[in-house]
């Protein structure tokens, strides 16, 4: 759903600045500059979501994957926003690099407090290829069509990479 608007860019001036709903937030951008302005959580995702697409990388992953990447003692090794037609699901791999596993236990935590507003159900596996890995995918279902699946997970992916960022300053998450 968009509408265009006759609004100025902040950034460069441009009169064709066009509005548009992302999960149900106004998000206005500016069609010359491409600047963006609306929520800046909203915004945060679309900036993170281009960054993904001028990499080549899933959309659909590339935020949890970064915030990921990001956490002390933690490296991506790997992630994927799933394959639809394929009905390949979602994952992300990292490895610990300081052999300490409180990453591992705030992870798992979000993973419990987040259980019931998860579409799917959400795990860490233990892999081993040469050496120790740790990948977060969800469990796959018979009851669902596999499409259905990459769907529901990648909503799940950027739900629980916003809870991460906000669990992330509370009282049990492990520094
Ligand atoms: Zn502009």
């Amino acid at each position: 759903m968009t509408e265009a608007q006759l609004e100025d860019c902040v950034v460069c001036g441009n009169h064709a600045v066009e509005t548009s709903l992302v999960d149900g937030e106004i998000v206005k951008e500016c069609e010359v500059c491409g600047n963006l302005s609306g929520s800046p959580e909203i915004v945060e995702l679309m900036e993170l979501q281009r960054e993904a697409e001028g990499l080549g990388v899933s959309i659909y992953s590339f935020p949890l994957a970064q915030f990921i990447d990001g956490l002390p003692g933690l490296k991506l090794q790997g992630d994927s926003g799933g394959e639809r037609s394929a009905g390949r699901l979602p994952f992300i791999a990292f490895e610990l690099i300081d052999h300490r596993t409180y990453q591992l236990e705030n992870i798992g935590q979000s993973l419990r407090l987040l259980r019931g507003e998860l579409e799917c159900e959400w795990k860490i596996e233990f892999t081993f290829e040469y050496e120790l890995g740790f990948e977060l995918r969800p469990r796959a279902r018979k009851d669902q069509p596999p499409e259905q699946q990459v769907e529901a997970a990648r909503r799940d992916m950027i739900k629980i990479w916003r809870r991460l960022q906000s669990f992330k300053g509370l009282a049990w998450w492990k520094q």
